[in-house]
């Protein structure tokens, strides 16, 4: 198993890359920013919502505007902050006006999304509305009023993880009973990364359920990432891309 340096150090890589994706000739040319993603480069907790928006597009890393700010208070409330955690999207660049991600764009973006599940390694996976949640699902059919607040083991690319499907915050922002619902259900997070490991695919897999027989007696503390990474972070010559990335 790669270390979490060795991780952090590819994930760089594919970063870099990333920034000259041109898969989407549309979004491709109308960005300002690939919006790769950003946070804890060795989170055990990710979330994955939809597209970046203007203010995303703008400063290059995600969740920056008004859902962006509620997330950070629902982190907040379960103890947690951005450094504890990934945040991406399924889209890396903004689609034109805001409208919705188109199919092609979402398969053409996919597999930066599992390169970074590959490489993250988060064992909770928390899907923000309806895009992420159908695509992480592979289930077209079935939105996230039927499905948040339910969490599910999902062998998803190359990872096996709990995936909870929440609410997306903007949808939160101006409906109150829609804004209880999500705390409700963010309130379970920490009882879901607190579960046992689950065990991983032998190599990469395809995205759809798998059963993932868990493991109680594999379970090790995991070490302290977020100091681990600050270290890692702070070599003698400064990291441009790190800050870019906004790793932790
Ligand atoms: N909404 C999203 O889904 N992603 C962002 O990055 C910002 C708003």
């Amino acid at each position: 198993m790669p270390s979490a340096e060795t991780r952090r150090e590819e994930l760089k890589a594919v970063w870099r890359q990333a920034q000259a994706c041109t898969k989407c000739p549309q979004l491709a040319a109308t960005r300002t920013s690939v919006v790769f993603g950003a946070g804890n480069a060795d989170a055990d907790l990710m979330f994955v919502g939809e597209a970046p928006g203007a203010n995303e597009d703008e400063q290059g890393l995600p969740f920056v505007g008004q859902a962006g700010r509620l997330l950070d208070t629902l982190l907040e409330e379960i103890g947690l902050a951005r450094a504890d955690v990934f945040i991406a999207n399924t889209l890396l660049c903004r689609p034109p006006g805001n409208r919705d991600p188109l199919p092609g764009e979402i398969d053409a973006c996919q597999d930066w999304l599992f390169r970074k599940l590959e490489l993250i390694e988060p064992r909770v996976i928390c899907t923000l509305g309806n895009f992420s949640t159908k695509l992480l699902r592979a289930d077209p059919g079935t939105g996230i009023t039927r499905l948040h607040g339910r969490e599910e083991i999902r062998t998803i690319g190359p990872r096996t993880v709990r995936l909870y499907p929440l609410y997306h915050p903007a949808a939160a922002l101006y409906t109150p009973s829609m804004l209880e619902v999500l705390r409700t259900d963010f309130a379970r997070i920490p009882e879901l990364l607190a579960l046992p490991a689950l065990t991983q695919p032998a190599s990469p897999a395809g995205t759809g359920e798998q059963p993932a027989p868990e493991e109680p007696e594999l379970v090790v503390p995991e070490p302290q990432v977020v100091a681990e990474l600050t270290e890692a972070a702070e070599p003698a010559e400064p990291e441009p891309e790190s800050a870019q990335l906004g790793l932790f």
